[in-house]
């Protein structure tokens, strides 16, 4: 990719060095006032040890941060999954000396984190075929920038990448089979949570059990939700993962089938509880996914744009009907994303600015004398195809870039952040406005919105003349609804926050007309459509909520509610740098959170210190740490996975930034 205008480069492949730095470095929790003092890590999260269950002679559960087979022959054992390592303080108690064998369910960090320890000291190391390019080779897709930047196409593979390779000695494809003492092992593909995900069918002392990685979580539960977003067709109508809100969830179901035929008398998940009714347990959570997507589609705004996608659910009850949509007013001009505003004064105001070519149009626009001068651009939000054309347009029109200020932060300084369909690009934004802020243009009265809608960094511009009550909202509605068919953009359930802060705000605006950036018709609500959307989003936060474990729903939709800001971000040798970890507590609860940076071995390994903060329910904190790069340090990106333990959860390596240290 050319680095032209590019916040950050990339080192030359030859000298791009992978989590290798060559000299000590120290990690130290800022004296920062709202942050936690500092403490020992041997203060701090003294996990309560774990056991291992026993389910017959041998075989064995460690409960951890995630569940990890024990499969026991005389002293060696064959580990269905290793976790962050933890496990291993468990196996002298079973009188296991040596772990001849790890195999695992996926590829995700949680599962895999600490297969070093493994790996070094002889063990033979299984993982899915399909996944063990991601096993021997996470560099590939932590130097390659398109799993950072424009992510559109594709969530999988996961952030949640391993960030050092682990060798993967034998590859198992669906149907494998191998023994280990005196169990059999059967390997089925269960895709679904990743695309090559397998469980593992154990026979042994007479009992049929599979390990199913992260198909489910418990009766009728999953540990996220976020990990099912994937393209899919249907109808004869096909979309990408973007649009994919729970894309993968008919796989998932597969799979579990799968699963479900071999009568396995218990179901042993990476996450939660073991299942001794298998049966009762995977009906039930085939019976709340489809609640849950048969409420997410009754309001979800992709029936506008692929109606073919769901003739399934066409015409049943608590859906919400279409109303098509009417003439936008002749001060509206439409091209590509972008809205334009013409004044009587011939002055135009341009909302958006996705590509290149829009900023051409305009060029036309003003060369024809249909408008006279350029007078500002408005930004909706950060996605490509409303921000690619602003780089240009900013070059070609003398005229501020206007914005809510919350989006301004994102578009301003885009590589802290870690979003889809953004640009690495920052874009100038000179006037950042507060919610609520109104000013005078030409004819119209112009007020800015803060709008948590298709994405929680986005804004809203009612504007208002001639009779009018203009609200362009974005890509956050279309007449069948609200635009929340991409989790990774955050769209919180919940009163107060996301599309229920949205809907009561239009209800308060009282619009004539309201403009998507992707329709061409306006359109409006009524209060009883308000209404009933809102309703659906209360029965949605109780049916997801449901679904998976958490104590609020946003935990499993939200992937980013720990993420680290900078996301990315350059730095010196020898210079010191800044990380927050960003903790948004979703929950009604306060929660006491604590994390550490594992820094690679040269930074001495598991460092000595953990920060911790005690979160306010529905609130956001950052934990600060300070790092040094050692003078010594190699040119080049490192991935930095942080621990985080948040009230009961144990989350090894769930959060992660990126450093390139250059020259
Ligand atoms: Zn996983
Ligand atoms: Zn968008």
């Amino acid at each position: 990719m050319s680095s032209c205008g590019k916040p950050f480069s990339m080192p030359s492949a030859s000298r791009r060095r992978f989590l290798k730095l060559s000299a000590a470095a120290t990690l130290a929790i800022s004296g920062c006032a709202h942050f936690p003092e500092q403490r020992k890590k041997a203060d701090l999260v003294r996990p309560p040890r774990a056991e291992a269950t026993r389910l017959s002679e041998h075989l064995y559960v460690y409960q951890g941060p995630i569940n990890i087979g024990i499969i026991r022959d005389a002293d060696k054992a064959l580990l269905i999954d290793c976790g962050d390592g933890s496990v291993a303080s468990a196996l002298p108690d079973l009188g296991i000396r040596t772990v001849a064998q790890v195999v695992f369910t996926h590829h995700h960090r949680d599962q895999a984190c600490g297969a070093g320890q493994f790996v070094s000291a002889g063990a033979k190391i299984g993982a899915p075929a399909a996944e063990r390019e991601s096993f021997e080779n996470p560099a590939a897709y932590w130097n390659n920038d398109k799993n950072l930047w424009r992510v559109y196409a594709s969530f999988r593979p996961h952030r949640l990448m391993l960030t050092e390779s682990v060798r993967v000695d034998e590859a198992y494809a669906d149907g494998h089979r191998f023994p280990f003492g005196p169990a059999n092992i059967q390997v089925i593909a269960t895709p679904g949570h990743t695309d090559g995900a397998v469980s593992y069918v154990v026979e042994v002392d007479g009992k049929r059990i599979v390990f199913c990685g992260d198909c489910i979580y418990d009766n009728g539960q999953v540990w996220d939700i976020w990990s099912l977003q994937k393209g899919f067709a249907k109808g004869g109508a096909k979309i990408g993962a973007y649009h994919g809100f729970m894309g993968d969830r008919w796989t998932l179901i597969e799979s579990l089938e799968r699963i479900r035929q071999f009568k396995p008398s218990m179901l042993i998940p990476s996450h939660g509880r073991i299942m001794r009714q298998p049966d009762e347990a995977i009906g039930a959570l085939a019976k709340r996914l489809e609640a849950c997507y048969e409420n997410y589609v009754a309001i979800s705004a992709l029936r506008h744009y692929f109606p073919a996608l769901f003739t399934d659910y066409e015409g049943r009850p608590g859906q919400m009907p279409i109303r098509p949509g009417f003439a936008p007013p002749d001060c509206l001009r439409h091209i590509g994303t972008t809205w334009i505003l013409v004044s009587k004064t011939g002055a135009a105001f341009t909302m958006d600015a996705g590509s290149n070519n829009i900023v051409q149009q305009i060029r036309k626009m003003l060369d024809a004398g249909e408008i006279k001068s350029v007078d500002a651009l408005w930004v909706t939000h950060y996605h490509h195809d409303h921000t690619e054309g602003i780089p240009l347009f900013q070059k070609t029109f003398d005229c501020p870039c206007i914005t809510d200020r919350r989006l301004a932060e994102v578009l301003t300084n885009p590589t802290a952040w870690r979003l889809p369909c953004l640009i690495s690009e920052p874009v100038r934004v000179e006037k950042p406005m507060e919610d609520g802020q109104s000013w005078q243009w030409h004819e119209f009265k112009m007020t800015s919105y803060f709008y948590p809608g298709q994405t929680l960094y986005h804004s809203a511009l009612l504007v208002e003349g001639e009779g009018l009550r203009m609200f362009f909202v974005g890509d956050s509605h279309t007449p069948s609804g609200i635009d929340d068919y991409c989790t990774q953009n955050r769209n919180f359930l919940g009163r107060g926050v996301g599309f229920q802060y949205c809907l009561s705000l239009i209800k308060k605006v009282r619009p004539t007309h309201m403009f998507n950036c992707h329709v061409k018709d306006a359109f409006t609500f009524t209060d009883e459509e308000i209404r009933f959307m809102r309703r659906v989003l209360d029965e949605r936060e109780r049916l997801f909520g449901e679904l998976v474990p958490w104590d609020h729903p946003n935990f499993a939709t939200d992937e980013s509610w720990v993420r680290c800001f900078p996301y990315t971000q350059k730095a010196k040798r020898g210079s010191r740098i800044q990380l927050d970890l960003v903790i948004t507590n979703h929950s009604a609860k306060t929660y006491e959170v604590q994390c550490c940076a594992r820094l690679p071995e040269p930074f001495g390994g598991q460092p000595a210190q953990w920060a911790q903060a005690s979160v306010p329910e529905k609130a956001e904190k950052s934990l600060r740490m300070e790092f040094h790069v050692p003078p010594a340090a190699a040119t080049g990106r490192y991935v930095i996975p942080l621990d985080v333990v948040f009230g009961p959860w144990r989350l090894p390596e769930f959060a992660e930034a990126i450093v390139d240290v250059e020259e």
